[in-house]
């Protein structure tokens, strides 16, 4: 404290106790020129001081209370709410740095001013918990306007699915042989041995079962490698004539990639009847193209060879994007497979329990995938498994 201030103190402090105990405060010491620190000292001791230090805690103590609920009302949000807080309570708040201040004051002083702080710091928090309360609930009211369901709003469309690619073939397919009085027959996926290879002329160390490398449930039981079995299961039942087709899912060892996938789909005809010649299976082979790829594809059989079909052949239709003339779309062939056929070989007829002399037939097999690639002019195979609604859409 500077001797200036003292003395401005000591004016303040004598006009404003007109003489009395003014006389006390000035009493000089000594002869009457004293220096300043015992001035001081003698201020200091003196009980008039003490009580103009209470009197300036109180007037801050008063003030930081007057601020502090304007702040607290001012604060727009919790985070100045919060700041608010820390400026007053925290541990260097106001209240912290004013009760150091204590020390200057007399023994009887202290506990008063103590209790004063201490009801102002009551104050304030229950001040700040209220206006917390409030701004959190009208936070919560405004969150509950804003999400409120409006019952005028249009509704979200339910999104109706597409026909896939395979089920728009196989329809068609179907719709081709129940035309020409075909049945259709389903048979189990998963498959004894015997109806999958044995029956049909392929015995255990026959090279075609290495092509067709299968998931084997145990030694006797397998998921079928084509729908073949399904021919040995209506034979067996031996109701004659026969004139069927199996649509269905079939399984291979394979990896996937554009032209593979280790479960496809394959369509099985075979018709049992007298006096069937390979000549009805070209008859029946050419409507079935000239419906499913237009009336001007022809067919090229090429002799080939299957174990339970003699003769057989593999089938090419001449390309329906460029009429034979070659294009990038039939590779420049001018042709493309479609599908493997054969006249019924004798000892799959005989293993049925039905006598080669008297009846004969033939058999031909599709794999529905290609159809759908060719048809829909799709390159990757995989894309049919993806079931991915925007390339599905696009048939
Ligand atoms: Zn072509």
């Amino acid at each position: 404290m500077t001797l200036a201030r003292v003395r401005r103190m000591e004016s303040l402090y004598l006009r404003r106790n007109q003489g009395g105990t003014a006389e006390l405060c000035l009493r000089p010491f000594g002869d009457g020129d004293f220096f300043r620190n015992d001035r001081m000292r003698a201020l200091q001791s003196c009980g008039c001081f003490r009580r103009r230090k209470t009197m300036a805690v109180n007037e801050k103590l008063e003030e930081i209370r007057r601020r502090t609920l304007e702040n607290i009302a001012r604060a727009g949000n919790l985070e100045e709410l919060n700041e608010v807080r820390l400026t007053v309570l925290g541990k260097r708040g106001e209240l912290k740095e004013l009760m150091k201040g204590m020390r200057e004051l007399s023994a009887e002083e202290r506990p008063k001013f103590g209790q004063l702080v201490n009801d102002v710091r009551q104050m304030v928090e229950q001040e700040l918990a209220d206006r917390k309360s409030k701004m959190e609930e009208e936070l919560l009211n405004r969150k509950l306007a804003s999400e409120t369901i409006d019952v005028t709003l249009p509704a979200k469309k339910i999104k109706l699915g597409h026909r896939h690619p395979n089920t728009r073939v196989l329809d068609e397919v179907e719709r081709i042989f129940i035309g020409m009085g075909y049945e259709v027959v389903e048979g189990p996926e998963i498959e004894y041995d015997y109806y999958n290879f044995e029956a049909l002329n392929i015995p255990a160390n026959h090279p075609a079962k290495d092509e067709q490398d299968t998931f084997y449930i145990n030694k006797d039981i397998l998921l079928r490698t084509q729908t073949s079995p399904v021919q040995v299961r209506v034979m067996e039942k031996g109701k004659l004539p026969i004139r069927m087709i199996a649509p269905g899912r079939v399984f291979r060892a394979d990896e996937v990639d554009a032209t593979h996938s280790p479960s496809f789909h394959q369509i099985e005809g075979m018709v049992i009847d007298k006096n069937i010649t390979m000549a009805d299976l070209k008859g029946t082979l050419l409507e079935f193209a000239h419906k499913m790829f237009g009336e001007n594809v022809r067919l090229k059989f090429r002799p080939h060879h299957f174990p339970f079909t003699e003769p057989s052949a593999e089938v090419d239709v001449s390309c329906f994007k460029c009429g034979g003339k070659g294009c990038r779309f039939c590779k420049g062939e001018g042709w493309i497979e479609i599908l493997g056929c054969g006249m019924v070989h004798p000892d799959v007829l005989r293993m049925s329990g039905i006598d080669p002399e008297e009846y004969q037939g033939f058999a031909f097999g599709v794999g529905l995938e290609r159809i759908s690639l060719l048809k829909y002019e799709i390159d990757d195979m995989r894309l049919l498994y993806e079931n991915d609604d925007r390339f599905l859409s696009q048939f």
